[in-house]
């Protein structure tokens, strides 16, 4: 249904059902029925609900989503259809502004409140703002709780004399001081809801299956979590935490969690509570420390430094963003975004972020360095465009911290890790057996382990056996790293920075750089020379 579609003339009526409200639950994010106590509270006391979506083309992240992001809104969409379906009920689904459908809606349907999961995110502020107003002019009561994150930000900053914590230690303290975050509540007991279902609900239309490797919806997020909580408490036992950042696998199974919490699909305090439990039960007599739910906590980070910065995914004008002076080379940026820079182990990464819309931490951490800092020096912002475009999680606060921490924009301790990356030993010690570069660039299926992360090393007679000509069928590699010392000077905010061509084959430098480039991997992998940053390591 279209909002336009509605009505003008709504004949207004008393409000009520059964001496309960009419309510609107409005989906954003919190994509799910467990642990959302918005909707809760819309259940426990209504006389009708009316569970409703809206696309008006920012919602979700849909202005900037390709398509595998876009299926798996859809998908979680239908999953909670299904779920409302089950008890009679069904997922509203409208298309126009906000303002405009909802206050068509609170006429329509004689609305006397709307629930909705909070949007901590700046870019959210104006337009819940204006819907707070809404309500009121219609006499509608707005109930908004926050379960998107596991701490209220307006609680860190109280905590926090009035400012976001500048630093991730920081945070951690203020969090510890603010106290234990709420725990998951239960899900909605719907067979007490009455629905009132209209028959003209639009089927999604279904499209190309050939790279649908993640699903959306609840269900799955709730399947999955099973399966990753196993894992989690296999790794407790063993003494370690964080096992999927610890033990990369880059060419596993789709296990990870993190589009199901982009979309809210699977509650963060659900993951959080649960691990934090497992990990109590598993290592009697220890105290819990954040360090073994480190990932969460930036993910916290990131949205609390975004809570009241607009400009969060902006260099200039973004007050904590250093500005530096990038590059701009529209042809070196689309070859990059392509997976065509003539380096196997970026170009897989960028093959299978387009293709499938998700990537392990480690190949973002390659891609996104070689991209900025480490390589090519172009501007973090063109990098996490494209990200936002491609990956199924992609998140505005997440995303914008993650592209200024590895561009070395912004946050402490990496500023000073002035290090490049050498794109041939990163991808050599992160896929040593080739699995994954054969995967996304089939054309280098046959060239020999010793030459596939620098094919044009490769003699023409193992290309031509290979079948795959450097040139022709496999471009060269790009220019890589500065040149010359006009170019190191542009990099002067970081003093020793790019002291090489990453492509020169000086191992002792490359070792150096690789180390550097695992930053927040497991122990073993840290080891080595020039390692920075500390178990704030990212
Ligand atoms: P796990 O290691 O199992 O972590 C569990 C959860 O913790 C994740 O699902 C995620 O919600 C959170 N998390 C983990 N690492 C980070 C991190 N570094 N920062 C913040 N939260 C984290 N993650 C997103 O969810 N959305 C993004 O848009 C996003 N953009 C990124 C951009 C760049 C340049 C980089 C380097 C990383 C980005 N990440 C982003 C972080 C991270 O790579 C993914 O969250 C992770 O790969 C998801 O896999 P997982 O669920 O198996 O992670
Ligand atoms: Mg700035």
């Amino acid at each position: 249904m279209d909002s336009t579609d509605i009505p003008s003339t709504i004949p207004v009526n008393e409000n009520i059902v059964n001496d309960k409200p009419v309510c609107i639950h409005w989906f954003r994010h919190g994509l799910r029925l467990h642990d959302n106590p918005a909707l809760l509270d819309a259940v426990e006391d209504c006389g009708e609900l009316y569970p409703i979506f809206i696309f008006d083309g920012e919602v979700a992240g849909t202005r900037t989503a390709g398509y595998n992001r876009m299926r798996f809104l859809l998908e979680s969409l239908h999953d909670l259809d299904d779920h409302f379906s089950n008890e009679g009920g069904r997922l509203f689904v409208f298309t126009g502004n906000v303002l405009t459908t909802l206050s068509n809606l609170f006429k329509e349907w004689s609305v006397s409140k709307l629930t909705f999961d909070a949007d901590v995110e700046a870019i959210w502020h104006e337009r819940d703002t204006q819907v707070r107003r809404l309500c009121e002019k219609y006499n509608v009561e707005c109930v908004e709780k926050v379960s998107h994150v596991l701490w209220d930000p307006e609680e860190i900053l109280k905590n926090n004399g009035g400012t976001p914590p500048l630093t991730y230690s920081l945070f951690n303290l203020v969090a510890t001081a603010v106290g234990d975050p709420p725990r998951p509540v239960d899900a909605p007991d719907l067979s007490k809801v009455t629905f009132n279902v209209k028959s003209d609900h639009e089927k999604f239309e279904e499209q190309n299956q050939r790279f649908n490797i993640w699903t959306g919806g609840e269900s799955k997020a709730l399947e999955l979590f099973q399966y990753r909580m196993k894992v989690e408490e296999m790794a407790f036992s063993c003494g370690n935490v964080m096992p999927n950042q610890a033990f990369p696998n880059i060419a596993g199974p789709p296990l990870s969690m993190s589009a199901h919490l982009r979309f809210g699909c699977l509650s963060i305090r659900k993951l959080y509570w649960g691990l934090r439990d497992a990990y109590l039960k598993l290592n009697p007599g220890k105290a819990f420390t954040v360090s073994a739910i480190g990932q969460l906590m930036w993910r916290e980070y990131f949205y609390m430094m975004s809570v009241n910065n607009k400009n969060y995914d902006k260099m200039e004008s973004n007050p904590i963003c250093l500005n530096i002076p990038w590059y701009e080379d529209k042809e070196k940026l689309r070859r990059w975004e392509q997976g065509e820079t003539g380096y196997p182990w970026i170009d897989a990464i960028m093959k299978q972020l387009k293709n499938e819309g998700w990537i392990h931490h480690v190949c973002r951490h390659a891609t996104s360095t070689f991209l900025t800092r480490g390589d090519l020096g172009l501007s973090w912002e063109d990098g996490l465009k494209v990200f936002d475009k491609y990956l199924i999680d992609a998140d505005w606060s997440v995303n914008a911290g993650n592209w200024m921490w590895m561009s070395s924009s912004a946050f402490e301790k990496v500023l000073q890790c002035p290090k490049c990356f050498c794109p041939v030993r990163y991808g050599r010690k992160m896929d040593s057996n080739g699995v994954y570069v054969r995967r996304y660039l089939p054309v280098l299926k046959d060239m020999p382990i010793r030459y596939l992360f620098e094919p044009w090393k490769a003699p023409r007679s193992v290309q031509e056996k290979a079948g795959c000509i450097i040139g022709v069928d496999y471009p060269e590699p790009m220019h890589c790293g500065p040149a010359n010392s006009d170019e190191v000077s542009k990099f002067v905010w970081l003093p020793g920075t790019h002291k090489g061509n990453c492509s020169s084959g000086n191992e002792e430098l490359s070792e150096a750089i690789l180390c550097d480039g695992l930053m927040g991997m497991s122990p073993q992998m840290k080891r080595g020379p020039g390692r920075c940053g500390g178990d704030d390591s990212n």
